[in-house]
Protein backbone atom coordinates (compact mmCIF):
# COMPACT_ATOMS: atom_id res chain seq x y z
CA UNK A 1 0.00 0.00 0.00
CA UNK A 2 1.31 3.48 -1.28
CA UNK A 3 0.95 7.03 0.95
CA UNK A 4 -2.00 7.81 -1.30
CA UNK A 5 -4.39 4.60 -0.69
CA UNK A 6 -3.53 4.53 3.49
CA UNK A 7 -7.21 5.20 5.15
CA UNK A 8 -7.76 8.22 6.62
CA UNK A 9 -7.70 8.16 10.53
CA UNK A 10 -11.04 7.95 11.58
CA UNK A 11 -13.85 7.84 14.67
CA UNK A 12 -14.99 4.43 15.90
CA UNK A 13 -17.92 2.69 14.28
CA UNK A 14 -20.53 2.63 17.27
CA UNK A 15 -23.52 1.76 15.56
CA UNK A 16 -24.32 -1.65 13.48
CA UNK A 17 -26.32 -4.62 13.17
CA UNK A 18 -26.43 -8.33 12.52
CA UNK A 19 -29.11 -10.40 10.76
CA UNK A 20 -30.49 -11.45 14.71
CA UNK A 21 -32.61 -8.23 13.53
CA UNK A 22 -34.16 -9.75 10.79
CA UNK A 23 -33.64 -6.34 8.73
CA UNK A 24 -30.08 -6.75 8.30
CA UNK A 25 -27.40 -8.27 5.80
CA UNK A 26 -24.28 -9.80 5.61
CA UNK A 27 -22.23 -11.81 7.61
CA UNK A 28 -21.01 -10.17 11.00
CA UNK A 29 -17.13 -11.09 9.04
CA UNK A 30 -17.88 -8.76 6.36
CA UNK A 31 -18.42 -6.29 8.80
CA UNK A 32 -15.57 -6.21 10.12
CA UNK A 33 -13.48 -6.88 6.86
CA UNK A 34 -15.85 -3.18 5.62
CA UNK A 35 -14.27 -1.34 8.78
CA UNK A 36 -10.85 -1.99 8.15
CA UNK A 37 -10.96 -1.53 4.16
CA UNK A 38 -12.30 2.01 5.63
CA UNK A 39 -9.50 2.53 8.35
CA UNK A 40 -11.86 2.00 11.17
CA UNK A 41 -9.56 0.82 13.99
CA UNK A 42 -12.86 -0.34 17.00
CA UNK A 43 -16.37 -0.91 15.93
CA UNK A 44 -19.27 -1.47 18.56
CA UNK A 45 -22.10 -4.16 17.39
CA UNK A 46 -25.66 -2.80 18.92
CA UNK A 47 -27.93 -4.75 17.28
CA UNK A 48 -31.62 -4.38 18.46
CA UNK A 49 -32.59 -5.26 21.97
CA UNK A 50 -35.14 -8.17 22.70
CA UNK A 51 -38.39 -6.60 24.47
CA UNK A 52 -40.04 -10.00 25.37
CA UNK A 53 -43.39 -7.81 25.90
CA UNK A 54 -43.88 -8.88 22.17
CA UNK A 55 -43.03 -4.94 21.15
CA UNK A 56 -41.93 -4.13 17.59
CA UNK A 57 -41.26 -8.66 17.52
CA UNK A 58 -40.65 -7.92 13.57
CA UNK A 59 -37.81 -5.90 13.96
CA UNK A 60 -35.46 -7.62 16.74
CA UNK A 61 -33.98 -10.40 18.00
CA UNK A 62 -35.61 -12.57 20.57
CA UNK A 63 -34.49 -13.11 24.28
CA UNK A 64 -33.25 -16.47 23.50
CA UNK A 65 -30.91 -15.60 20.66
CA UNK A 66 -28.68 -13.24 22.93
CA UNK A 67 -26.07 -16.12 23.87
CA UNK A 68 -26.18 -16.75 19.82
CA UNK A 69 -25.75 -12.71 19.35
CA UNK A 70 -22.81 -12.73 22.40
CA UNK A 71 -21.31 -15.80 20.59
CA UNK A 72 -21.01 -13.90 16.90
CA UNK A 73 -20.19 -11.09 18.23
CA UNK A 74 -17.01 -13.06 20.55
CA UNK A 75 -15.75 -14.63 17.47
CA UNK A 76 -14.83 -11.44 16.17
CA UNK A 77 -12.83 -10.72 19.01
CA UNK A 78 -9.48 -11.95 17.85
CA UNK A 79 -5.90 -10.13 17.53
CA UNK A 80 -6.57 -9.06 13.82
CA UNK A 81 -8.13 -5.39 13.97
CA UNK A 82 -10.15 -3.37 14.46
CA UNK A 83 -11.27 -4.11 17.99
CA UNK A 84 -14.38 -5.43 18.19
CA UNK A 85 -16.78 -4.29 20.83
CA UNK A 86 -20.29 -5.49 22.32
CA UNK A 87 -23.52 -3.38 22.77
CA UNK A 88 -26.85 -3.44 22.21
CA UNK A 89 -29.85 -0.83 20.81
CA UNK A 90 -32.37 -0.61 23.07
CA UNK A 91 -35.98 1.46 22.65
CA UNK A 92 -37.35 3.49 24.63
CA UNK A 93 -40.85 3.60 24.95
CA UNK A 94 -43.36 3.85 28.39
CA UNK A 95 -43.12 0.99 30.17
CA UNK A 96 -39.88 -0.45 28.76
CA UNK A 97 -38.37 -0.34 32.50
CA UNK A 98 -39.91 -3.54 33.35
CA UNK A 99 -37.82 -5.14 31.15
CA UNK A 100 -34.66 -3.36 30.01
CA UNK A 101 -34.44 -2.06 34.05
CA UNK A 102 -33.10 -5.26 35.42
CA UNK A 103 -31.91 -6.64 32.22
CA UNK A 104 -29.09 -4.13 30.68
CA UNK A 105 -27.61 -3.54 34.12
CA UNK A 106 -26.99 -7.46 33.67
CA UNK A 107 -25.50 -7.60 30.44
CA UNK A 108 -21.91 -7.67 29.69
CA UNK A 109 -22.17 -4.73 27.02
CA UNK A 110 -19.70 -2.14 26.54
CA UNK A 111 -22.52 0.37 25.24
CA UNK A 112 -26.49 0.81 25.56
CA UNK A 113 -27.82 3.26 22.75
CA UNK A 114 -30.95 3.77 23.55
CA UNK A 115 -34.00 4.79 20.25
CA UNK A 116 -37.07 6.30 19.80
CA UNK A 117 -38.87 4.67 17.18
CA UNK A 118 -42.42 4.71 18.00
CA UNK A 119 -44.76 7.86 19.11
CA UNK A 120 -47.58 5.71 20.91
CA UNK A 121 -47.74 2.66 18.26
CA UNK A 122 -46.78 4.76 15.07
CA UNK A 123 -43.37 3.56 14.02
CA UNK A 124 -42.84 6.56 12.23
CA UNK A 125 -39.08 5.95 10.67
CA UNK A 126 -40.95 3.02 9.10
CA UNK A 127 -41.38 3.60 5.30
CA UNK A 128 -44.26 1.35 5.70
CA UNK A 129 -46.30 4.05 7.79
CA UNK A 130 -44.72 6.98 6.16
CA UNK A 131 -48.50 7.80 5.13
CA UNK A 132 -49.16 8.97 8.30
CA UNK A 133 -46.94 12.00 8.47
CA UNK A 134 -49.44 13.61 5.56
CA UNK A 135 -51.92 13.19 8.51
CA UNK A 136 -50.37 14.79 11.47
CA UNK A 137 -49.28 18.42 13.37
CA UNK A 138 -45.69 19.05 12.01
CA UNK A 139 -44.89 20.81 15.30
CA UNK A 140 -47.67 18.25 17.36
CA UNK A 141 -45.19 15.43 16.50
CA UNK A 142 -41.54 17.55 17.49
CA UNK A 143 -43.38 18.02 20.78
CA UNK A 144 -44.14 14.00 21.58
CA UNK A 145 -40.89 12.72 19.86
CA UNK A 146 -38.84 15.01 22.54
CA UNK A 147 -41.01 14.35 25.15
CA UNK A 148 -40.24 10.81 24.80
CA UNK A 149 -36.27 11.50 24.73
CA UNK A 150 -36.36 13.50 27.69
CA UNK A 151 -38.22 10.39 29.05
CA UNK A 152 -35.71 8.04 28.04
CA UNK A 153 -32.66 10.44 29.87
CA UNK A 154 -34.55 10.05 33.21
CA UNK A 155 -34.63 6.18 32.89
CA UNK A 156 -31.01 6.05 33.26
CA UNK A 157 -30.96 2.45 31.57
CA UNK A 158 -28.98 4.63 28.61
CA UNK A 159 -25.80 5.43 27.42
CA UNK A 160 -25.72 7.71 24.10
CA UNK A 161 -28.96 8.82 22.25
CA UNK A 162 -29.60 7.46 18.73
CA UNK A 163 -30.06 9.39 16.00
CA UNK A 164 -31.62 12.50 18.31
CA UNK A 165 -33.89 14.03 15.43
CA UNK A 166 -34.94 10.53 13.70
CA UNK A 167 -38.42 12.02 12.59
CA UNK A 168 -36.88 14.04 10.25
CA UNK A 169 -35.98 11.19 8.32
CA UNK A 170 -38.34 11.64 5.33
CA UNK A 171 -38.40 15.06 5.38
CA UNK A 172 -40.39 16.34 7.76
CA UNK A 173 -38.35 19.09 9.70
CA UNK A 174 -39.19 21.85 11.12
CA UNK A 175 -38.13 25.28 10.60
CA UNK A 176 -34.52 26.25 12.94
CA UNK A 177 -36.34 29.00 14.73
CA UNK A 178 -39.37 26.20 16.15
CA UNK A 179 -36.75 23.46 16.23
CA UNK A 180 -34.28 25.31 18.82
CA UNK A 181 -36.94 26.31 20.79
CA UNK A 182 -38.39 22.51 21.17
CA UNK A 183 -34.55 21.25 21.47
CA UNK A 184 -32.78 23.60 24.09
CA UNK A 185 -34.78 22.31 26.98
CA UNK A 186 -34.17 18.49 25.78
CA UNK A 187 -30.26 19.26 25.53
CA UNK A 188 -30.47 21.03 29.46
CA UNK A 189 -31.64 17.47 30.42
CA UNK A 190 -28.96 15.31 28.35
CA UNK A 191 -26.28 17.57 29.38
CA UNK A 192 -27.50 17.19 33.26
CA UNK A 193 -27.32 13.41 32.80
CA UNK A 194 -24.42 13.17 31.51
CA UNK A 195 -25.19 11.07 28.43
CA UNK A 196 -24.34 11.50 25.05
CA UNK A 197 -25.60 11.69 21.66
CA UNK A 198 -24.28 9.89 18.53
CA UNK A 199 -23.36 11.64 14.94
CA UNK A 200 -25.61 8.63 12.91
CA UNK A 201 -24.59 8.88 9.54
CA UNK A 202 -27.68 7.06 7.88
CA UNK A 203 -29.81 10.33 7.59
CA UNK A 204 -26.99 11.29 4.33
CA UNK A 205 -28.37 7.41 2.80
CA UNK A 206 -32.39 8.92 4.21
CA UNK A 207 -34.41 11.51 2.22
CA UNK A 208 -33.53 14.01 4.69
CA UNK A 209 -29.79 14.04 3.06
CA UNK A 210 -28.02 15.19 6.52
CA UNK A 211 -26.36 13.29 9.42
CA UNK A 212 -28.86 12.71 12.87
CA UNK A 213 -28.45 15.23 14.19
CA UNK A 214 -28.19 18.33 12.19
CA UNK A 215 -25.83 20.59 12.11
CA UNK A 216 -27.92 23.39 14.36
CA UNK A 217 -28.47 20.59 17.01
CA UNK A 218 -25.09 19.36 16.95
CA UNK A 219 -24.05 23.14 17.71
CA UNK A 220 -26.28 23.44 20.56
CA UNK A 221 -25.40 20.11 21.92
CA UNK A 222 -21.66 21.34 22.00
CA UNK A 223 -22.36 24.45 23.93
CA UNK A 224 -23.61 22.14 26.52
CA UNK A 225 -20.43 20.14 26.64
CA UNK A 226 -22.89 16.89 25.70
CA UNK A 227 -20.21 14.23 24.45
CA UNK A 228 -20.64 12.49 20.95
CA UNK A 229 -20.23 8.98 19.79
CA UNK A 230 -20.31 8.17 15.70
CA UNK A 231 -22.28 5.60 14.30
CA UNK A 232 -23.07 4.34 10.66
CA UNK A 233 -26.43 2.57 11.94
CA UNK A 234 -25.00 -0.39 9.21
CA UNK A 235 -27.76 -3.19 8.64
CA UNK A 236 -25.15 -3.85 5.67
CA UNK A 237 -21.65 -4.42 5.15
CA UNK A 238 -21.50 -1.88 2.55
CA UNK A 239 -22.54 0.83 5.24
CA UNK A 240 -19.77 0.25 7.39
CA UNK A 241 -17.90 3.48 8.39
CA UNK A 242 -20.10 4.88 5.56
CA UNK A 243 -19.16 8.74 5.27
CA UNK A 244 -17.18 8.85 8.59
CA UNK A 245 -14.77 11.75 6.54
CA UNK A 246 -17.80 14.14 6.65
CA UNK A 247 -19.36 13.03 10.00
CA UNK A 248 -15.52 14.02 11.37
CA UNK A 249 -16.03 17.27 9.53
CA UNK A 250 -19.33 17.73 10.83
CA UNK A 251 -18.47 17.19 14.88
CA UNK A 252 -15.06 19.45 14.62
CA UNK A 253 -17.14 22.01 12.83
CA UNK A 254 -19.63 21.93 15.27
CA UNK A 255 -16.90 23.15 17.92
CA UNK A 256 -16.54 19.43 19.11
CA UNK A 257 -12.22 18.22 19.66
CA UNK A 258 -13.30 15.07 21.49
CA UNK A 259 -15.40 12.02 21.18
CA UNK A 260 -16.36 8.78 23.64
CA UNK A 261 -14.23 5.61 23.72
CA UNK A 262 -16.54 3.06 25.32
CA UNK A 263 -15.34 0.07 27.55
CA UNK A 264 -18.18 -1.41 30.03
CA UNK A 265 -20.51 1.28 29.96
CA UNK A 266 -17.81 4.18 30.66
CA UNK A 267 -17.50 6.76 28.74
CA UNK A 268 -13.86 8.41 28.40
CA UNK A 269 -13.10 11.82 25.96
CA UNK A 270 -10.54 10.94 23.59
CA UNK A 271 -9.51 13.15 21.04
CA UNK A 272 -11.14 13.54 17.59
CA UNK A 273 -8.78 11.88 14.95
ZN1 LIG B 1 -32.62 -1.63 12.37
FE1 LIG C 1 -32.63 2.96 15.49
FE1 LIG D 1 -29.69 0.99 14.55
ZN1 LIG E 1 -30.89 2.72 14.47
Amino acid sequence: MNNDTLPLRLPADYHMHTTLCKHAEGTPQEFKQAALKHGIREMCFTDHCPEPSGYDSKHRMSLDEIPAYYDLVRSLQDEAQPAIFLGIEADFFPGCESFLGPFLPAQPFDLVLGSVHYIKDWGFDNPDYRKTWESVDLKGVWKEYFNLLKALVDTRLFDVIGHFDLPKKFGHRLRDAAMKELVQPVLDHVSKSGMGIEINTSGWRREVGEAYPSPLILSLACERAIPITFGSDAHAPKEVGCDFGKALQLAKEAGYRDSLQFRARTGTRIPLP
